[in-house]
């Protein structure tokens, strides 16, 4: 196959390029480099086989030659990331995906979108069932993701039904592993580059709120999966481990060997106070099952942080009160209103 890889260079999205490659597919790799890195796909730039285009899909995509499967992943996708740039986050998922749609329909390709656990919101059913609708804030800080996400499926949705395009959403939930920046500020690279450091973990709200983390081993096979698949979807994909942040921030604690200090800092607005997907429906389709546990996970993780000093570094301090700045206490409406009417 000739796949197209939007967001090809980000954490997610150079695995998947990295997997097609070694697979035997040719993969055109496009990349605006605002939460993605060159250095991401730079092992793949000497293969024939590979292409990569800088270039913000929300603007176009200029791919040449005929291609048979575009997986959409282009996105800001960490909480930090995506509120920094609120309007590039609607932007890429509403004009990008369509501009995606647009050019898998000319080309009679496969079209799968990388859709997410947030259209979920803060879930009211538990385990999330694809069947379930959501319970997101349509106004919130965070919903510059989840419902430009949620957009995204309908556009999606929209296309398949109206011009026939073979379309697929996976929701995917939290993911973990190699190649996440040490400063995105998601939990899992915070806690082990706070770690590696010997800084205390930032544990915002209580820490009981529940995640459930996959590899991204594990995801990239469920992407290659609904791409090599006709399955509309939705389908989750994730790992239905489910643990609360303060056992997360226990688990890298040990795995570091040393005691580790926990500072609590207050729980960002909106943010989902439980999370684990229901993958009966992957099961099914693809016979899909992570097989990472969280150990391995996490020490393949740790060991690539430790492989990069000066990243990490530079990224602990940041994190300390940084992130919270973005995603912290943040002011009720009532006084966000009256703010922006001052
Ligand atoms: N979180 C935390 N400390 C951090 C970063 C995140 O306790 O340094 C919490 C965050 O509030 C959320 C959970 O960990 O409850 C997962 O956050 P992440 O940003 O990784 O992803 P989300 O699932 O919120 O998109």
């Amino acid at each position: 196959m000739r796949v197209v890889v939007t967001g090809g260079a980000g954490f997610i999205g150079s695995h998947l390029c990295e997997r097609l490659i070694t697979r035997g597919d040719e993969v055109v790799c496009v990349d605006d480099f605002s939460s993605g890195r060159k250095e991401n796909v730079a092992d793949l730039l000497d293969s024939p086989r590979f292409e990569l285009i800088a270039e913000d899909v929300a603007e176009r995509i200029s791919v040449s030659g005929p291609f048979d499967a575009i997986a959409h992943l282009a996105s800001p996708a960490s909480p930090p990331d995506y509120l920094k740039r609120p309007l590039d986050t609607l932007a890429v998922n509403s004009r990008g995906t369509e501009n995606a749609l647009r050019l898998a329909h000319a080309h009679g390709a496969r079209f799968v979108l990388a859709s997410t656990s947030e259209v979920y919101g803060d879930p009211l059913v538990h385990p999330q069932h694809e069947s379930y609708w959501g319970n997101v804030n349509p106004i919130g800080p965070r919903s510059v993701y989840d419902e430009a996400k949620r957009y995204a499926e309908a556009v999606t949705f929209a296309y398949r039904r109206t011009l026939g395009v073979n379309t697929g959403v996976m929701r995917i939930f939290n993911t973990y592993g190699p190649r996440m920046r040490a400063d995105d500020g998601r939990v899992v690279s915070s806690f082990l580059v706070q770690a590696l450091c010997g800084e205390p973990l930032t544990v915002y709200g209580d820490g009981l709120q529940t995640r459930s983390f996959c590899y991204v081993d594990d995801l990239v096979t469920g992407i290659v999966a609904m791409l090599d698949s006709d399955e509309c979807g939705p389908v989750n994909f994730g790992n239905p481990a489910e643990r609360t942040v303060a056992d997360l921030a226990h688990l890298v604690a040990e795995l570091s060997g040393t005691a580790h200090e926990v500072e609590f800092h207050p729980l960002p607005q909106d943010d989902p106070m439980q999370r684990r997907p229901d993958i009966s429906q992957a099961r099914e389709l693809f016979g899909w099952d992570p097989v990472f546990d969280i150990e391995e996970g996490l020490r393949r993780t740790s060991e690539w942080f430790a492989s990069r000093p000066g990243e990490v570094g530079a990224a602990v301090a940041g994190l300390r009160g940084g992130q919270l700045g973005e995603r912290g206490e943040r002011p009720p409406i009532a006084d966000a209103q009256t703010a922006e009417a001052a």
